[in-house]
């Protein structure tokens, strides 16, 4: 990914994509004291930026460190990016790190760096798997509690559980993987929030120990628009029997319908075909955002 042609916005200048390097002795690289954003350019508007940039900073907080740069700076950081890509659709990546002066654990004097980058990115799954419903194994790995990580930043850190869930699913020849939290209730998968439909309202479990993606809130808001139910609640492995459509949001995925999760069989429904089109009407600015 590191040869390329293309520009990456790192501190403030904009480099070669070929010379946007860190040192081996950096902090984040040994200690994953690193946070990172996934958004997405329609139409070349990015959208819902200001949520994206605000949760970097906010990611970044969690983990004891501050940027120096406003939200409003790295909203135009993105922009900058952006139009210099040239792409009218594109995947962006903003990413913070706490920088080599100090290799010991406690932090010292790293100072934070940040990083934007931007690439072309169809859909994240096939599109012939996105219209018949992914199948998910169920991870071996699980959702650590909010006492054990600060699992609401979107910190580097909390990956490693993801990659590694994601690494397993696939050698099984699944598409991706349905992960519980540390209780055993059902949580998210490796990169996306999970929803279920049973009797025409939506279920999704009460985010309070992973992300609660931006695409999960405009979800949930795009159903209510529409006037269908929205439960946030928890939700065990023994629900999933009874649901008759689930699907994924996340910027990245986008809107994913799924087929199966572990032994559990979904069907591709008409909540999950319309809340699908609603997003991609709302991301290219068909309809309007508030
Ligand atoms: N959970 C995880 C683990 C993710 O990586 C993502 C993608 N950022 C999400 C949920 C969905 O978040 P969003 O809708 O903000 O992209």
């Amino acid at each position: 990914f590191d040869d390329r042609d293309g520009l990456i916005w790192l501190d403030g200048k904009m480099v070669d994509w070929r010379d946007a390097k860190v040192h081996v002795l950096t902090h984040a690289l040994h200690y994953a004291s690193s946070v990172f954003e996934g958004q997405r350019a329609y139409n070349k508007r990015i959208f819902k930026l200001n949520e994206h940039s605000e949760r970097l900073r906010n990611s970044a907080s969690l983990l004891g460190f501050e940027l120096p740069w406003s939200v409003e700076e790295i909203n135009a950081a993105c922009i900058e990016v952006l139009e210099a890509s040239g792409f009218t659709d594109a995947y962006m990546r903003p990413v913070a790190w706490r920088g080599s002066e100090s290799m010991g654990v406690a932090p010292g004097k790293t100072r934070p760096h940040l990083a934007i980058a931007a690439w072309e990115w169809g859909k994240y799954y096939d599109p012939r798997l996105s219209e018949n419903g992914i199948r998910l194994d169920i991870a071996p790995w699980r959702r650590p509690a909010p006492y054990t990580a600060p699992t609401a930043s979107k910190a580097s850190g909390l990956y490693m559980i993801c990659t590694l869930s994601k690494q397993h699913a696939e050698a099984r020849g699944f598409n991706d993987a349905l992960m519980f939290d540390w209780r055993g209730r059902v949580a998210e998968a490796t990169g996306a929030n999970a929803f279920f439909v049973r009797d025409n309202v939506l279920h999704t479990p009460t985010p309070d120990c992973f992300l609660d993606g931006i695409t999960r809130r405009t979800v949930i808001d795009l159903a209510q628009r529409r006037g269908i139910e929205v439960q946030e609640r928890p939700i065990w492995p023994e629900e999933l029997e009874s649901f008759e459509q689930m699907f994924l949001t996340g910027t990245a995925v986008e809107i994913t319908p799924v087929q199966s999760a572990g032994p559990w069989n979904f069907e591709v429904g008409d909540i999950t075909r319309q809340l699908s089109k609603d997003y991609d009407d709302l991301v290219n600015g068909r309809i309007p955002n508030d």
